[in-house]
């Protein structure tokens, strides 16, 4: 995390304390033993990088954007098959798949990939079945009639907005632009989603 994230990070919480990410997990699931297990995608670009933000992203392009989606599909298959998950396949011992609680979109801002997400949607659900719903983190730009449409379109039911806060003196510090609380929720009224809640 690089000092000016580290520092805002300080002064918005009030706390010293490291923000570390750790790994409780084996890098190679159990699948058949696990219990609902839920299935996290990563996109990790953004059109501008927020100077509080510890997560890993990366400045967007379309071309490194749809590289990364044509890397991720491939790995999803690879990674799936090779723990024996996959519907049509006759082989023994393979053609079931794991009933997975939830898929979820974080990032980054993977709207900005709301076009291909359906591809990847089809990927996870030849491997998987989801029993509980689809969600995508949004950045509140994203929250419009068309990304909306698109993401209902592809199978999304939970939303969750980064709205990181509605007074402009953090969204100063946070870089952020103001958010037009009346216009969001206008939007959201017309285009619902089974859940809509504020993430980070
Ligand atoms: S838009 Fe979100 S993920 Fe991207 S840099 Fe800002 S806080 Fe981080």
């Amino acid at each position: 995390m690089s000092l000016i994230t580290t520092l805002t990070r300080d002064y918005l919480t009030r706390s010293f304390k490291p923000f570390i990410f750790t790994d409780n997990y084996d890098s190679v699931l159990d699948y058949e033993n696990l219990q609902n297990l839920g299935l996290y995608v990563h996109i990790p670009f953004c059109k501008s990088i927020c100077s509080f933000c510890p997560y890993c992203k990366e400045l967007y392009t379309p071309e490194k954007c749809n590289a990364y989606i044509d890397y991720l599909i491939k790995e999803i298959h690879m990674v799936a098959d090779g723990a024996g998950q996959r519907a049509e396949s006759g082989q023994k011992g393979v053609g079931i798949r794991k009933e997975v609680t939830s898929l979820y979109f974080g990032g980054g801002t993977p709207a900005l990939a709301h076009e291909r997400l359906s591809e990847i949607i089809d990927a996870v659900n030849e491997h998987f079945i989801v029993t509980e719903g689809i969600g995508v983190e949004l950045h509140p730009d994203n929250v419009t009639p068309e990304i909306l449409a698109s993401l209902k379109s592809a199978g999304v039911t939970k939303i969750s907005i980064g709205i990181q806060s509605f007074q402009e003196k953090f969204q100063t510090i946070l870089g952020r632009k103001p958010v037009n609380a009346a216009a969001l929720k206008q939007v959201l009224a017309e285009n619902q989603f089974e859940t809509v809640s504020n993430g980070t």
